[in-house]
This record gives structure tokens, C-alpha cells and sequence, in this order.
């Protein structure tokens, strides 16, 4: 193989030029972009150009080729190419000489962490949502220019590294180039330092397109500062963000829309909203609290289902439960850490994930693992025909919360404190996220369910005990006993409600059910379920407050006759058997008559209390 070496070697020094993109403007008020993009060195006889069907961290399906007009296709001296469709997301280009320059039109106006949006007040590009690429030239260098309208005073952030000129930018490769969205508008941007527990200082970038005044911008900027300085206690240390920052895209405009996401330096935060008004800046740090766990976990801690990322097909994992749900139970932890949430809210708040997994029907159905694999059907999917996941799926980050919340108080429990959830999200990192990669945008050591497990008895130095906790709650469908587990912080995870129950069934002011019925409750075995007219309740014709009524005086076991005319019209007398509520509610035991001791009161505090030693505050 010595020629192939031979070949290798002499190409090493002769990188092909970037594929080069100028995104432009020419009317913002209409909504679209022109943009032109130039692939030098083509060595296939057919360029095969794509619009992406999905985008990173966001699972299901979306087709950004919808929104492109105008394709016209040039070669490197500017004749025009015939330009064919093979199939709705793709223009194949031939007869070249070895450069293809595409130009095209896109419309957007969608603001969010997925889509594209523009309008005289910015231009907020999703990649995915913008770029055209090449197959078989993902591996190549990206050079992309931005043109703003002239008579705005626009300015541009983003991941993407930066060059000599302001509104020209870099990326590694297409990973990186569809993981960087990019802002350009009047914004305000303000930069901050923050030392890491090892005392490596990063810079963070807040980029804030509002219309709201300065106290808002910087009790903004003030709170990101707190919430990035716990994460980095949680890990130890911060990620190496490779152009030199991480940027916090902030979009809350009323015309916007409401969404996180997830990028290796940066996120997309945004909320149809002003930050003016009481509160509203607290509101909307959750978002960020969420967000930068996510530049450890899932971006630099990364599922091997999600690495690479393939830009053609929907990405389905079985590690969101991780993923998602342990960043959602770190993103609430934060806030308290932080202190800007109230510590019981948040205990209350994470019990309540634990609620919903252990009587959410859909458990009955499908794992941790499973429930994440449906991500594609469930996150920003779009569909016409009905499903049943309201009774049949739990979220992957209610579920993964709720698994984490288990977790932590159960290793806390095990090992009288010395242990917690920080230690095994440390021992991802070491082993899978701090690695990094062969280049930015690309992970080398992602993990698998496997390694997930494995972790775990390293880290509780029980192998059984994480084997037993995979297979259990993880993989397979068994529910946590989480009263024990929060008591130990002085919480009462007890049932909220000890009169008859017959499960969740709404009415609308006619008496039909307005929504499925879950699987196993009273209402269900006895058969009622969406769209079934109920007619009277135990004799009494049906209106508003009937049923609440008549199981007020009912005792669980007791039955409830009920008459509904079902699809067709006919009409049956059906007997429900009662049950108890299963439900939980979550109170600190101080608030229910009794006295937190001091073992819950110090549990609490190395729980919800905060991690950043008050020297670095
Ligand atoms: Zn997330």
C-alpha cells in the first residue's frame, strides 16, 4: 500500500480550497435569503447538492428543501449547468469543470433553535434551515460571508471561528458548520471571564436581541454568570471552547418563538417575549440553566447514535433519557444551586418528574431507552393522523429527570454523601467527553448504552448495583421507591389524595371525553375514552362539576355508574370500580408539622445548596 501512503502524503499539503458561502439580505422585509455557495475541486462527475431533512437536537424529520426557490447552477467561468432533481431534498449538477457555484433563494420566518428566520430585525439562521451542501465533501473546510442590509445596523454572533474581516467566518467541516447558528441583528453583546474550578479561565459571550434596557441585560448577564459558574463546579473544570468563546444567542423579541438549543459553543435562547416586566429575566434563565449543560452533556459527552450526526435521515438515539433528561434535572438543580430558584419549588418541581414516571401509563409500555427512541415522532414532528403517545409515551426529559433524581439521592444514600450524580457526570466527562475530537465539531470517544453502565460501577464501585439499576429502571420498565430517597432531604413524596379516583377524564361542555383515557385507570377498564358523550352520573344528567361530585362521596373500591352514547350513537350504563389516587405530591416536611432534622437539613444543603466555593462568586 505504499502508493496509497505515497498519494496521501502529497495531498496532505495540497488542502482543497473551502467551500465558500455568501449569505445576503437583499430584502429583509420579505423574508428570504440569496445565497450563493461555491464547491471548488468537485471530483465527481455529479454534484449532488442537499437540503438537510433534520437538525442537530432536534429529532424528528424536517424538510428545509420546502423553502428553497430560484436554483440556478454556474461552473468555475460562470457558464450555466443543467441542474436535475432526483428526489425532493436534492439538486444534482453535471457537466462542470470542476467548480459548481449554486445560487438560490430561501424563505424563513420562524425564529426558534431549528428553523430560519428573517426580517428587518435580524436574520436568525439554523444552518440545517439554510445551507446547501455537497455529498461525498463533508469533510471539507467551510469559509461563509455574511451580507447585511445596508442600512441596518447589524452585527453578527455565532460559533463559527472568526477571521480578519468581522462577516467572514470559518468552520472545520459541515459537522460544525450545521451546529453553528448565527445572529445578525441589532444586538447587544456583552463578554465575561470565568475561572473554572482549575482554574482555567474561559470567555462567555451574551448576545441579546431584545428590546428591553440595560437592568434587564445585566441581571441577565448577571444570572448567566452564576448558572455558568455551578455547571463548571459540577464538572470541575469548563469545555475548551474552541474559537475562543461560547456564545449564548439570545432571542426574545415578541415575534420570536420559544425554545433551547444545544450547540458545542453556543446555544439558541429564545422566548416570544420582552425581557422588561418583573420576573421575566428570572423566567427565562431556566432556558440558559439548561442550555450549558448541554456544552458537556450531549455535545462534548456525546451518544454514539448521535455521532456523527446524518443530516439525510431522522437521528434516533436511546440515550435521551441521558441526554435530555439528565441536563433537564441539572438545569432545574442549577437554578437552586444558583440561587435564583426557590429550593422547594425545585424539589418539588424534579418529584413531579418522579410522579410522572411512576404512574404514567405509558411505562407500561416502554423503557427509558425506548421512550427516547420515539424522539423522531415527538420532538417538533409534525404529523395529520392521531397517535396515542399522550397514554403511551413519557418524555425522555421528564423520564431522564426523574431516573436522575433517583440516581443522585440513591448514591448519596449509598455512600453517606461522599458520592453524588457530579461524580458520575465527572466520570463521562474524563472518559468520553474530555477526549474531544480529531477536530472541532466531531467527538472520538462517544458513548454507549454500555459505557453509560459501565461508568456507573466505576464510579459506585459495584458492578451489581449497576447492573441492577440499568436493568431496572433504565432498560427495563420497574419504577423507583422515591419517598425514602427525598426524605432524606426532608421532603414528603406522599399521595396527594386519598378519596376515589377513576384516572384523568376531561370533559368539554357537551360531556365528551376531550382526551384519551390512560391505560389501567377505572375509566378506562370500565371502557370510556375519547370522544365517548357522557350523559348522566349516577343518575344525575351531566354538567359541569357532576362528576366531581358524585366521586366526592365515594370512598376508593366504591362504584361509580355513569351513561354515555358512544361514535354511532349508542348508548351503554357503565360501572366503574374506584380506586385510589395514585398520585404523589411533594411538601418539606417543616411545612407538614414536622421538624426537619439536621441530617435532612444538611442533605438538603449538599444537595440543592450551591457548589462554587465562595471565594469564586
Ligand atoms: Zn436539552
Amino acid at each position: 500500500m505504499l502508493w496509497a501512503m505515497l498519494f496521501c502524503a502529497a495531498h496532505a499539503f495540497a488542502q482543497p480550497a473551502p467551500i465558500a458561502y455568501r449569505v445576503s439580505f437583499p430584502a429583509p422585509e420579505h423574508h428570504y435569503a440569496e445565497i450563493e455557495v461555491t464547491f471548488p475541486g468537485v471530483s465527481s462527475q455529479t454534484l449532488e447538492a442537499r437540503m438537510s431533512r433534520s437538525s442537530p437536537g432536534r429529532y424528528a424529520v424536517h424538510e428545509y428543501a420546502k423553502n428553497v426557490f430560484e436554483v440556478q447552477a454556474f461552473d468555475g467561468k460562470g457558464k450555466t449547468l443543467t441542474v436535475t432533481r432526483p428526489n425532493a431534498y436534492q439538486w444534482n449538477v453535471t457537466g462542470h469543470d470542476g467548480t459548481v457555484r449554486i445560487v438560490y433563494k430561501i424563505y424563513g420566518d420562524h425564529v426558534d433553535g431549528t428553523y430560519l428566520a428573517i426580517d428587518p430585525t435580524h436574520a436568525h439562521l439554523n444552518m440545517p434551515a439554510t445551507m446547501m451542501w455537497a455529498r461525498g465533501m463533508e469533510g471539507r473546510a467551510v469559509r461563509v460571508t455574511f451580507v447585511a442590509p445596508k442600512a441596518l445596523a447589524w452585527v453578527p454572533a455565532t460559533q463559527l471561528f472568526p477571521t480578519s474581516d468581522p462577516w467572514t467566518f470559518t468552520a472545520p467541516n459541515l459537522q460544525y458548520l450545521m451546529d453553528s447558528p448565527t445572529e445578525l441583528s441589532a444586538q447587544t453583546i456583552k463578554t465575561f471571564t470565568v475561572a473554572g474550578p482549575d482554574g482555567t479561565e474561559r470567555t462567555i459571550r451574551v448576545a441579546l436581541h431584545h428590546d428591553a434596557g440595560d437592568a434587564e441585560v445585566n441581571e441577565y448577564v448577571a444570572g448567566t454568570q452564576k448558572i455558568v459558574k455551578e455547571h463548571a463546579a459540577v464538572f470541575g473544570e469548563l469545555p475548551d471552547f474552541e474559537p475562543g468563546t461560547y456564545t449564548f444567542l439570545g432571542d426574545y423579541v415578541p415575534w420570536g418563538g420559544g425554545d433551547g438549543m444545544e450547540h458545542r459553543n453556543s446555544t439558541v435562547v429564545a422566548s416570544a417575549t420582552s425581557l422588561k416586566g418583573p420576573g421575566t429575566v428570572l423566567d427565562v434563565l431556566d432556558t440558559v440553566a439548561h442550555e450549558f449543560f448541554h456544552a458537556w452533556n450531549v455535545e462534548r459527552i456525546r451518544p454514539k447514535t448521535l455521532e456523527p450526526f446524518n443530516f439525510e435521515e431522522a437521528n434516533m438515539s436511546g440515550e435521551l433519557w441521558l441526554a435530555e433528561g439528565f441536563t433537564q434535572y441539572y438545569g432545574e438543580l442549577i437554578q437552586a444551586r444558583a440561587g435564583l430558584a426557590n429550593r422547594d419549588q425545585v424539589a418539588a418541581s424534579l418529584a413531579r418528574s418522579a410522579n410522572a414516571v411512576v404512574n404514567g401509563s405509558g411505562r407500561q409500555f416502554r423503557s427509558a431507552v425506548a421512550m427516547s427512541q420515539l424522539a423522531p415522532f415527538t420532538d417538533a414532528a409534525r404529523s395529520i393522523d392521531k397517535t396515542n403517545h399522550s397514554i403511551t409515551f413519557i418524555s425522555y426529559y421528564t423520564y431522564g429527570s426523574a431516573i436522575a433524581l433517583a440516581l443522585d439521592l440513591t448514591l448519596r444514600e449509598r455512600s453517606a454523601g461522599k458520592l453524588t450524580l457530579d461524580d458520575y457526570m465527572r466520570a463521562m466527562w474524563r472518559v468520553h467527553g474530555k477526549p474531544g475530537g480529531p477536530e472541532p465539531g466531531l467527538v472520538a470517544k462517544p458513548y454507549t448504552l454500555k459505557d453509560a453502565r459501565d461508568r456507573l460501577a466505576e464510579v459506585s464501585n459495584d458492578r451489581a448495583f449497576a447492573d441492577q439499576f440499568f436493568d431496572k429502571y433504565v432498560e427495563g420498565r420497574e419504577a423507583v421507591d422515591y419517598a425514602p430517597l427525598l426524605l432524606q432531604a426532608g421532603y414528603l413524596f406522599r399521595k396527594r389524595n386519598t378519596g376515589a379516583w377513576i384516572g384523568q377524564v376531561s370533559t368539554d361542555g357537551s360531556g365528551a371525553i376531550s382526551s384519551l383515557v390512560a391505560w389501567g385507570t377505572p375509566a378506562f377498564e370500565a371502557g370510556l375514552d375519547q370522544g365517548d358523550v357522557i350523559i348522566d352520573v349516577e343518575g344525575k344528567p351531566m354538567s359541569g362539576g357532576v362528576l366531581q361530585a358524585a366521586l366526592k362521596v365515594k370512598k376508593p373500591g366504591d362504584r361509580l355508574t355513569v351513561t354515555i352514547k358512544r361514535r354511532g350513537g349508542a348508548t351503554a350504563t357503565v360501572a366503574l370500580t374506584t380506586k385510589e389516587d395514585p398520585g404523589f405530591d411533594t411538601v418539606p416536611v417543616e411545612s407538614a408539622g414536622g421538624t426537619l432534622t439536621p441530617a435532612q437539613k444538611a442533605f438538603r444543603e449538599a444537595w440543592l445548596g450551591s457548589r462554587v466555593p465562595p471565594t469564586s462568586k
